[in-house]
């Protein structure tokens, strides 16, 4: 048998799948019997990654986003407990069954509540702390459908990221995946289970530094976990299981004949997941990438529905693909003399707001002014950075929103720009900052908050035709 680097016996099991289950399936005991009967059906080896149960991750985002007293811990565990408990007994239908997962649960639950009565004690809460924090739902979670397939008859165990060795750059907050660490440390332990007919039932969203602190991935970064996971465990694909079809060509909610979209490359994915699309976590392409794995994106409720499968092999055609959207975006406007010719004006107004921790969406400059498009919910605080950067002014104008189209090919569709703006103009609409070209497969311009309705509904209908 192949041998890595460290020695051990690699890939006996040549078909591995992962497959990505969010919290909005593990609401009840009946959607966490449709996920175990999805598991079950795969009769490929598998390796299963969970979020935590809805809600959940941001009840302990809340809870520890300041200093707490005991009674504050008392009657938040005391919540975080009841809802698992609640849980358990509603999937769970065997005494045995339930008090074995039961007790798993209280283990965690009692580590969790030290932890916050520490934090309480101290006075104190820091990026480690949220961090660790923060991770309790998946490590709940796991528990809660290992325990469920086993009694169902499969045999599963739950898996804690930090411990089998997802290793992170350490970065509090926003990490990544160590794909080589993680790969020598997690192949072996996983390959083992899988031999032993064992679904490993891993949690999402975090892993540990190389100090050994646990580090998440950020909101929504377990569908990023899966892609990490699969990648590391050289998987055939990555199914990422959702309450909706897949991708679609633009927010139902706001065009009701949307389309499904059968197929993506992996860049296009990428584009739509950052500009607004909510369907996976932006950085998941990246694993699968470079893995070559494909990427499945399917409907818990609607199991028969085909999805939207990402990257791969498959051929992707050069059609444009979808309109995504993002509301509550805010445009600042950088002025000072010479912006245009001076060196470095860039360079340093990017780095007084990566200070501030304000993530940059788009930038236009000219000679006397830089634009720059950032969350409504920074506007202040970036005023505020920028106010010392030597500018001569700074504007900023709120409620913007952000419409992107997405396709592969998309510099090839000659006289695109002028059918969408055309489109948008005859609706009234405004368009303020445009962005094209820096991406191949993406263009993007801003619209008022308000307008945004009217203005996706005219781009799909001169687009998609519908
Ligand atoms: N539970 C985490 C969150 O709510 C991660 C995830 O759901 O993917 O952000
Ligand atoms: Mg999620």
């Amino acid at each position: 048998a192949d041998r890595d680097a460290q020695g051990h016996h690699q890939a006996e099991v040549a078909e591995l799948k992962v497959l990505k289950f969010g919290g909005s399936s593990l609401k009840t005991g009946k959607n966490m019997r449709q996920v175990a009967e999805i598991i079950i059906a795969e009769k490929e080896k598998k390796a299963v990654v969970l979020s935590a149960v809805t809600g959940v991750t941001e009840m302990l985002v809340q809870f520890i986003s300041r200093t707490r007293s005991e009674e504050d811990v008392d009657a938040f565990m005391k919540d975080v407990t009841k809802l698992h408990i609640d849980l358990i007994k509603d999937a769970l239908s065997t005494d045995k069954g339930r008090a074995k997962a039961m007790e798993e649960l209280i283990a965690k639950l009692v580590k969790l509540e030290r932890m916050l009565y520490g934090s309480c004690y101290i006075e104190e809460v820091n990026p480690r702390i949220r961090d660790y924090v923060q991770c309790f739902g998946e490590r709940l979670s796991v528990i809660m459908l290992a325990a469920l397939l086993n009694e169902m008859g499969a045999k599963a165990r739950p898996v804690d990221a930090d411990e089998v060795g997802i290793i992170t750059d350490g970065v509090y907050g926003t990490a990544t995946v160590n794909m080589e660490a993680t790969r020598s440390n997690i192949r072996p332990k996983l390959m083992k289970m899988l031999q032993d007919d064992v679904t490993p039932v891993i949690t999402g969203f975090f892993g540990r530094a190389p100090e050994g602190s646990v580090t998440v991935f950020g909101r929504n970064g377990s569908d990023y976990s899966a892609a990490a996971v699969a990648n590391a465990m050289g998987a055939s694909s990555l199914e990422i299981w959702k309450d909706v079809d897949g991708f679609m060509s633009v927010d139902p909610k706001i065009v009701p004949s949307a389309r499904a979209i059968p197929r993506l490359s992996y860049d296009e994915a990428a584009e739509l997941a950052y500009f607004g699309a909510k369907v996976v976590h932006p950085m998941t392409m990246e694993p699968a990438r470079s893995g070559n794995i494909e990427i499945r994106v399917k409907n818990v409720f609607r199991p028969e529905a085909p999805g939207t499968a990402i990257g791969g092999t498959g051929n992707v055609d050069k059609s444009i693909k979808s309109i995504s959207c993002m509301k509550n975006l805010s445009l600042v406007k950088v002025f000072g003399e010479g912006t245009g010719y001076k060196l470095g004006v860039l360079a340093d107004v990017a780095s007084l707001l990566r200070e501030a921790e304000i993530n940059i969406y788009s930038v236009v400059t000219s000679l006397t002014c830089i634009g720059l498009l950032i969350d409504k919910k920074d506007v202040a605080k970036a005023q505020k950075v920028l106010a010392e950067s030597g500018a001569t002014r700074v504007e900023t104008h709120t409620n913007f929103a952000l419409m992107c189209i997405v396709g592969e090919g998309l510099g090839h569709h000659k006289g695109l720009a002028s059918r969408v703006f055309k489109a948008v103009a005859k609706e009234g609409v405004n368009v303020g900052l445009i962005s094209a070209g820096a991406s191949l497969v993406a263009y993007h311009f801003t619209v008022d908050e308000a307008d945004l309705d009217k203005a996706t509904k005219a781009v799909h209908e001169e687009l998609f035709g519908c």
